[in-house]
């Protein structure tokens, strides 16, 4: 059988070396992948549960157009998120662009004139910048009057106590904590230390509205940053949680008053969640749910794969080839630009979609360097999918995330390593 297989990657362009060094390394994870698989059991069982729990029918499928009053799939849906999540409520919506909408959505919504709020967890995702103001922006909540703090993590990636409580004043309202190391070097924070920073919080001032975001690292584990304390948990539902099928959305789930106010937002004063009609993606938005625990199962396999392969050939990894996971993405540095470009050109080579493109460096809107990216993706720019994208600036880094399946995002980092020996800037150890 196996021969069988080794063939079809051959077809694919996958050199019998390459295979080989890939199953290999797989080998090595065998108890790794088994405790993933576990943790998707789990989860797969507690969004079940929160599915059967709130009755979901055939019907919740159903279009609605207009305003989409009293629209069952869509209440329903929250109810299953707030479920799962364990929270007292959740808005889940097509109307939520993405992720960065969904988080100024929860900002906008629960941020009046004259508050504070303090991201305990260094700078935030770039694309948050304008929306806060830390780079001055129409309509920045700093053009509203809401001011911004930063404490930045300790040197070893952990919270800075000391310095959070002396930033926290009695102009502060929330706190804003991201889970996910995003695109920089830190540690990405595990669920059970974000419960120990917010208990920290609300130590000094249990009113301070405690706001994660989650994106990315949806169902990694068994606990998600709600079950720990935070106010409200947000995310992309062309990340994790939509389970590759979803085509749009964003999600914030958490404390009835919190999520009011953000609905508030996203509508307006007076029709906060009652409106919004589902335009027909409703069925997409649950199966997309329920298949997310097994979808980012692969993908974690996928991103521990990746880092030990590319360890093994001596470039540096972050997460590590044997640390513990908490999101879902992969860091390699090459510290040569043709490494990253290599590594991109084989991910778009294995995709299902657009794989005959070549993709190239080029210059980005918000960036200061060439960048290339690599997608052939269902979902433009889902990153749920397997895609990766590398700044064409020392240390020469790739960042790669996503694989519906782990069966494709094996494809993807073995023909990534295909191109790198091709182009002779890997050599493969002697067998
Ligand atoms: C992706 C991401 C966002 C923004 O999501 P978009 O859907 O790209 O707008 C925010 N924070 C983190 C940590 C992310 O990874």
């Amino acid at each position: 059988m196996n021969t069988q297989t080794e063939a079809m990657y051959e077809a694919l362009g996958i050199s019998k070396e390459v295979y080989q060094f890939g199953q290999e390394t797989e080998e090595k994870l065998k108890e790794r992948f088994a405790k993933i698989d576990e943790t998707a059991e789990y989860n797969q069982l507690k969004v079940i549960r929160a599915m059967q729990q709130n009755r979901v029918a055939q019907e919740h499928f159903n279009m609605s157009s207009g305003y989409g009053y009293d629209d069952a799939g869509r209440d329903t849906l929250e109810e299953v998120y707030a479920t799962a999540f364990h929270t007292e409520a959740a808005l889940v919506r097509p109307q939520i662009t993405c992720g960065t909408h969904a988080l100024a959505v929860a900002l906008f919504g629960n941020l009046r004139p004259g508050d504070e709020m303090i991201s305990i967890s260094g700078k935030p995702y770039d694309t948050l910048e304008e929306v806060i103001g830390i780079r001055p922006s129409n309509g920045s909540l700093a053009e509203y009057g809401v001011t911004y703090r930063q404490v930045d993590l300790l040197a070893d990636g952990s919270f800075d106590f000391e310095k959070i409580k002396e930033t926290i004043s009695e102009k502060t309202k929330l706190i804003e904590i991201q889970r996910s190391k995003g695109y920089q070097t830190r540690p990405t924070l595990s669920v059970s230390q974000i419960g120990e920073a917010i208990a920290f919080v609300k130590s000094i001032n249990p009113e301070i509205i405690c706001m994660v975001d989650n994106c990315y690292g949806e169902f990694v584990e068994r606990i998600e940053p709600s079950d720990v304390g935070a106010d409200m948990t947000v995310g992309s539902l062309i990340k994790n949680p939509g389970g590759g099928l979803a085509p749009i959305g964003g999600y914030i789930v958490g404390k009835k008053a919190c999520i009011e106010n953000a609905a508030r937002r996203l509508t307006c004063p007076g029709l906060g969640k009652e409106v919004g009609a589902n335009l027909g993606v409703m069925r997409s938005f649950y199966q997309g749910f329920f298949l997310a625990p097994t979808v980012t199962s692969g993908a974690l396999k996928g991103a521990i794969f990746a880092a030990n392969i590319y360890e093994k050939l001596g470039f540096a990894v972050v997460p590590n080839g044997s640390e513990e996971r908490h999101d879902i993405i992969q860091a390699v540095t090459f510290g040569f630009p043709e490494g990253v470009i290599a590594f991109c050109e084989g991910i778009q080579a294995a995709a299902p979609v657009d794989s005959y493109v070549t993709p190239e460096p080029w210059a980005m809107p918000g960036y200061d360097s060439d960048v290339i990216m690599a997608a052939g993706a269902f979902v433009q720019g889902s990153s749920i999918e397997l895609s990766a994208d590398g700044p064409i600036k020392p240390p020469y880094a790739v960042y790669f995330q996503g694989g519906l399946t782990w069966n494709h995002a094996k494809l993807g980092i073995l023909m990534s390593l295909q191109k790198l020996v091709e182009k002779h800037l890997v050599t493969l150890p002697e067998r």
